[in-house]
């Protein structure tokens, strides 16, 4: 049985990633209504006066990672096992999954075991979640996810048609199917163990395995899902339960980049990275792989490969941090993000008001405390959760709007001094306030107007050099 049920405290029931506008399982913002008395909720318009009362530079927090179940030894694992994961755009169209369909037929004719993990196809889960608010203002969590969990279904099936098709023998699983078992969070729920033995039957059987991404079934036997990208954890958490050599990510970027190549043009595909930069990565906004993904690989020592769908091209490696690493580059990245909400609570106990936004399952992320006033910044998508927390804590709260999250990453920090330094020399020569920082070993973050991200990330970027191909990492 690898995974065994997760033993963490509260702390290990947060949740796995903020859900998208629109797929929210808590109900409780909608009862209250938006705000109510106790609670006040402000626009960017206050945040002038909000940032003035806030000293600078603040006492320093980390980002915190969720807990990860324990793992046991695996002893029915098979040598030669690989899990390739496709995600939502690599199965766009019946075309691009038949091209999928080779592609794990290709893998399986050099004599890998494969389990292949689809995600849905296209915008599907999106439509899917637009249906069911068309339906219900508040759809029911249980039924959401016996609705959402759908997509990913359909991809596998036609998948399993085509490599039929092509010679090979598949078979299609839902998560349920594949043994993929959670805890009972409908929208956000956590995998607590790997039941693998109908997978591991069929790879004796010489067929290719397709799992349903993004689901499970839960504790009490519901349908579950696992929160928006959540495939990525269904494929690093096979990878784990069947000691897979690695777990490939194919998706329709190149890799992991030096930045959003939408605002940097010329951004670096990185070519390994370390896990914890990962983490920091996909916490300060970095979209290709889901958080929680990133936590079970480094918790299982999974390797990750993350790489086009449309490509023979070597992606990124995620993997162990190796000395060679940290030679080349000291800086990975710079990250940002528009998706984190900033809050600011006075009067109210520090203990309360953490315990209800972790029962209401928010994730809470930048931590910053002066005097009687708590700074915190959560998700967008757990904004309804987090009123409704604040509501019942009786906190008096501002929520400061229009702010965004840049953060620079690098796993060299840790040894380099004067990075701080640079960092803010360079905001002060593009005239750009950094508010609330907080950082760790290994990540500087600042949240800044949302107007000035592009320049900032832009800034940074050149400071760092991180274009050059001086700073270009061997593959480990
Ligand atoms: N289809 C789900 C989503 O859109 C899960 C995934 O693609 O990973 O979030
Ligand atoms: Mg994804």
């Amino acid at each position: 049985m690898p995974f065994l049920p997760d033993r963490g405290g509260p702390a290990s029931r947060r949740p796995v990633a903020a859900l998208r506008s629109g797929l929210s399982t808590r109900t409780a913002a909608s009862r209250h209504g938006n705000c109510n008395k106790t609670v006040t909720f402000r626009s960017t318009e206050r945040f002038e006066t909000v940032d003035r009362l806030l000293p600078r530079l603040q006492r320093v927090a980390t980002t915190e990672f969720e807990a990860v179940p324990a793992v046991a030894g695996d002893a029915t694992a098979r040598a030669g096992t690989i899990v390739m994961k496709f995600g939502g755009t690599s199965v766009g169209d019946p075309e691009k999954l038949k091209d999928v369909a080779a592609r794990i037929v290709a893998a399986h004719a050099e004599g890998t075991r494969v389990v292949a993990v689809l995600s849905a196809m296209g915008d599907t889960t999106d439509e899917l979640v637009r249906l069911a608010y068309e339906i219900s203002p508040r759809p029911e969590p249980r039924e959401l996810d016996m609705l959402i969990s759908v997509g990913e279904r359909i991809s596998c099936a036609l998948a399993a048609m085509a490599i039929h098709d092509l010679g090979d023998e598949a078979i299609s699983l839902t998560g349920s199917q594949a043994g993929i078992v959670t805890d009972t969070v409908h929208g956000k729920a956590k995998i607590v163990d790997v039941r693998a033995r109908r997978i591991h039957e069929a790879l004796d059987q010489d067929k290719v395995v397709l799992v349903a991404g993004f689901q499970g079934v839960s504790t009490s036997l519901d349908i579950t899902t696992l929160g928006r990208g959540g495939s990525d954890t269904t494929a690093v958490a096979l990878a784990a339960a069947l000691a897979a050599s690695h777990c490939e990510i194919y998706t329709d970027v190149a890799g992991v980049f030096s930045a959003d190549p939408r605002i940097v043009p010329n951004a670096r595909k990185l070519h390994a990275v370390s896990y914890d930069e990962m983490l920091e990565l996909s916490a300060s906004g970095a979209k290709v792989l889901q958080l929680r993904s990133v936590e079970v690989a480094r918790n299982y020592g999974v390797k990750l490969h993350v790489r086009s769908t449309f490509s023979d091209d070597d992606g990124t490696w995620v993997t162990e941090e190796d000395e060679r690493m940290l030679e080349k580059a000291i800086i990975s990245g710079v990250a940002h993000t528009f998706d984190e909400a900033v809050y600011r609570v006075q009067s109210v106990d520090r203990a309360d008001l953490f315990a209800a936004l972790a029962e209401a399952g928010v994730n809470v992320d930048t931590i910053i405390q002066t005097g009687d006033e708590i700074v915190f910044s959560a998700p967008l998508g757990d904004r309804d959760d987090a009123q409704a927390a604040l509501e019942r804590a009786s906190a008096n709260c501002d929520y400061i709007e229009g702010l965004a999250k840049v953060s620079l990453i690098g796993a060299g920090m840790k040894s380099h001094p004067g990075i701080a330094a640079r960092t803010f020399a360079t905001l002060r020569e593009i005239g750009v306030d950094a508010r609330f920082i907080v950082t760790s070993p290994i990540k500087i973050s600042f949240f800044v107007e949302r107007g000035d991200a592009e320049r900032t990330v832009l800034a940074l970027h050149e400071a760092f050099e991180l274009a050059s191909t001086a700073s270009e990492r061997e593959h480990v």
